[in-house]
């Protein structure tokens, strides 16, 4: 009877505990990558004395129990799981569910709605798979500077995959800046418009793992065989097998084959093949065979215009006054955006009598805003590059010696910018700018001097400096 009231509870303890994983996990990151994996679990029951956590295929069970089982135990045995109980991951086929079975919420959702079909081809001969993220989706990226062209190479792939010259596409920029969110677009859109195409999106580490496993278990021809029966293969973060060499040689065999068959390939990576440390030559080589785009830290008009977009899909009214305080203060990138409004968000649920002001706001924020002030510098590279580009010039210009008055403002802004928003020496500026110290303190000190009287001019700095993720604060004290 005991038992029998627990089996009845099995749903309610599963629910409790995914709450409070997601509450504890420490990081944004962590948290979006346990949300993938929830649609994994496909059914869970309380069988004697274990929690049976049920998953669709062996490899899932090889993979996850590790990561998984022990945080899971934890967290049931603190929201009501007695403590003999342990958690035990296992193979459950989705048809045999037995009367002590639950089905998890996830897979009751993916049943009924539209999204089965996302799901499914990745449970279809190509088990490798993980299930894509809902809302990554083409619609949801909001297009800006920082990654038009990233954005559309992803859409010229997902509309003829293996058909363009961008194969491969190979993605890379810093972290949270929308890699994997354009690459599991290009995913949904294939699986929308061609049903019978295979997608398998899958991170490095998981195709490493999984190459393990295969070695271990002998059964290395079906690992292969898999992969070369996918259409579309996304790899995620291929930076994780840096220095795994074995695996890197497998990969470019797949690889290999994949584009022989004229199969898309798209990878992402958090710098460019080039800057790939411990890679083998001739995979860096392939990498740079096909489209090499970067995506770049988002311009505040961007950040404002993934906020007021995010902001809408939560169906609350934040004041735009706030959405601009958050694009002000959180440069970053987009997850720590979205961390931020998160935080807002729960707060207008929460205590929805408080008005919502900046003070409240920034008091919410004050940790996020704290971490952003530790953000590494900009380069002299990067202020030459917006600079040049605001003005509509060259950095060549920049570098010259020419002292026509439409270049001199721009290079002397230049050595400004450089002065107040890195931590460079005067020296290092000097070289970069190949001139001597006293040109580069005479230029900052111009712009200073101007910046009182000339509106335009302080306009015009407070543009740039927006462009390149900061605040016009930070050089205006
Ligand atoms: P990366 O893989 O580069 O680390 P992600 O693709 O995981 O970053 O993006 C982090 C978060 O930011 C995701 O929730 C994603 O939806 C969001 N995001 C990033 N760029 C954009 C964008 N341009 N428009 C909308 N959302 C974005
Ligand atoms: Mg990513």
């Amino acid at each position: 009877m005991m038992e029998h009231n627990l089996i009845e509870s099995s749903d309610e303890l599963w629910q409790k505990a995914i709450s409070l994983l997601r509450e504890v996990m420490a990081t944004d990151q962590e948290r979006s990558q346990m949300e993938r994996y929830f649609p994994l679990f496909i059914s869970h029951s309380i069988e004697n004395n274990e929690y049976v956590v049920g998953l669709s295929e062996q490899f899932h069970v090889d993979w996850l129990s590790p990561k998984f089982a022990l945080p899971l135990e934890r967290a049931l045995h603190s929201v009501g799981l007695p403590n003999e109980f342990h958690v035990r991951f296992t193979v459950k086929k989705q048809q045999e569910d037995s009367a002590t079975t639950t089905p998890s919420p996830e897979l009751a959702r993916n049943k009924l709605t539209d999204n089965q079909h996302r799901v499914a081809p990745h449970l279809r001969g190509i088990p490798s798979t993980m299930p894509l993220q809902e809302n990554y989706t083409f619609e949801n990226f909001v297009r800006g500077p920082s990654n038009s062209f990233a954005h559309a190479a992803a859409t010229a792939v997902a509309k003829g995959p293996g058909r363009t010259s961008y194969n491969p596409l190979f993605i890379y920029g810093g972290t949270g800046l929308g890699k994997t969110h354009l690459m599991e677009a290009i995913g949904h859109y294939v699986i929308d418009h061609s049903q019978s195409s295979s997608v398998c999106f899958i991170t490095s580490e998981t195709f490493l793992n999984e190459y393990v496993n295969a070695i271990q278990n002998d059964s290395l021809p079906a690992f292969r065989e898999r992969y070369r029966k996918v259409d579309v293969l996304l790899l995620d973060d291929v930076q994780f097998i840096a220095g795994k060499e074995k695996v890197q040689e497998e990969f470019f065999n797949t690889f290999y084959s994949l584009i022989l068959y004229h199969k898309q390939i798209v990878i992402t990576s958090d710098v460019s093949p080039k800057n790939l440390n411990k890679f083998e030559e001739r995979l860096i080589g392939r990498f740079q065979q096909g489209m090499v785009v970067e995506i770049e830290s988002p311009s505040y008009e961007t950040r404002l215009a993934i906020l007021k977009s995010k902001a809408q899909a939560t169906q609350k009214i934040i004041p735009e006054e706030i959405l601009k305080f958050i694009a002000e203060n959180i440069r970053s990138h987009v997850r720590a955006i979205e961390g931020a409004l998160a935080r807002i968000v729960t707060f207008m649920s929460m205590q929805s009598d408080i008005p919502l002001t900046i003070d409240i706001a920034k008091h919410l924020l004050r940790d996020s805003i704290e971490e952003e002030k530790t953000i590494k510098d900009l380069s002299i590279g990067d202020i030459m590059k917006t600079v040049a580009a605001f003005y509509g010039i060259t950095i060549e210009d920049i570098l010259s010696s020419q002292r026509t008055q439409t270049l001199v403002t721009p290079r002397q802004l230049a050595m400004f910018l450089s002065r107040k928003l890195t931590t460079k020496s005067l020296q290092e500026i000097a070289d970069e700018f190949k001139k001597t110290h006293a040109t580069i303190l005479h230029g900052a000190q111009t712009i200073q001097k101007r910046l009182d009287v000339e509106p335009d001019l302080k306009k015009s700095i407070e543009e740039v400096v927006l462009r390149m993720g900061r605040k016009a604060s930070d050089i205006l004290e």
